[in-house]
């Protein structure tokens, strides 16, 4: 990161937001985490973050996207990022962030965590700072688990957490279509469900180390559509559509007007779709006129970078 990245006193970041066209969980630990086996997949809903230098840690919010429910106090996980960037680097000024939002609020796709990533790559160019890509994703891991994923882009495996991650190898590109809603669920509690459902009756061996399907990462290096869609899976898929039964019907409708696979997109309440080659923009039609908001993407595509 050199100064010359500054433009007119500002840097501007674009980051993605992601699926996961993969997620085993794992049993619930001592200390309430489950770890994770996950195919992240980065795909072309962008948030844009533009950083400055201001007086305190201030964030203004827009976007294509509702983000009435977006905090814009210290609870705003860019915020969060920024301090972490400058204490790292000794800065005892103040940033001011501009956030556009082009990923769903709270719809499972890691939109909060691209700005966090999206912000530290920003803060760390306009300060000079000269961290690393490992030092990014050190201070990104600590502030959510999707974070480094939204770093690092393209399609990888994510353990632990999530956050250990190797890139997968994937040809050519898949067609995705997400059909969002406002009634959102909350991370912990659509966790909270599995555990519920897991727990009742108990009598499966414990999960201790999820791992990933090998079909699923053989579809995506063989670039096949119909491979992938008989291999996706997420494990948070029944929790989800038991809090929220509607997901059901979403996910019928998609399947009868051609997607070739529906499915919860990590936490929900986003649906994701798998359309064919070349059938995104259609599925996504089909959808918006039997009522659903419905956004086409295609991915891989690149993690946080600087924009001229
Ligand atoms: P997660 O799976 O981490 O809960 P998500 O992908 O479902 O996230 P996000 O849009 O990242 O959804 O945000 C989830 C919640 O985090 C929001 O409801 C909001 O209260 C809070 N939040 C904090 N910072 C941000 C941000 N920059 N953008 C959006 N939401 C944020």
């Amino acid at each position: 990161m050199t100064l010359s990245r500054v433009q007119d006193g500002r840097v501007r970041v674009r980051a993605p937001g992601k699926i996961n066209v993969f997620f085993a969980v794992g049993d619930v630990q001592p200390d309430g985490y489950h770890d994770v086996a996950s195919v992240y997949q980065a795909v072309g809903l962008f948030e844009d973050v533009w950083a400055t230098i201001g007086e305190g840690y201030t964030v203004e919010v827009t976007g294509t996207v509702d983000v009435s429910g977006v905090p814009l106090d210290d609870r705003n996980l860019a915020v969060r990022a920024a301090r972490s960037v400058a204490r790292a680097v000794g800065w005892e000024g103040g940033i001011h962030l501009e956030i556009h939002k082009g990923v769903p609020v709270a719809g499972g796709m890691g939109g909060g965590s691209a700005d966090a990533a999206a912000t530290l790559v920003a803060v760390n160019a306009l300060l000079g700072g000269n961290l690393s890509a490992a030092e990014l994703h050190v201070l990104g891991a600590e502030l959510g688990a999707d974070v480094p994923f939204a770093l690092l882009g393209g399609t990888a495996v994510g353990t632990g957490r999530g956050d250990e991650l190797a890139p997968a190898l994937v040809r050519g590109r898949f067609e995705w279509v997400l059909v969002t809603r406002t009634d959102g669920l909350s991370t912990p509690a659509v966790y909270g469900e599995l555990d519920r459902l897991r727990a009742a009756p108990d009598i499966r061996p414990p999960i201790a180390v999820p791992t990933v399907a090998p079909g699923v990462l053989a579809a995506l290096r063989a670039g096949d559509a119909l491979a992938l869609a008989g291999a996706i899976a997420n494990d948070l898929h029944p929790a989800a559509c038991s809090l929220l039964p509607a997901l059901n019907e979403v996910i019928d409708r998609g399947l009868t007007a051609g997607a070739l696979a529906g499915f919860v997109s990590g936490s929900g309440p986003t649906i994701a779709f798998l359309a064919a080659p070349g059938g995104a923009d259609a599925l996504a039609r089909t959808l918006r006129s039997a009522g659903f908001s419905a956004l086409a993407a295609h991915g891989p595509v690149a993690g946080a970078r600087v924009l001229a």
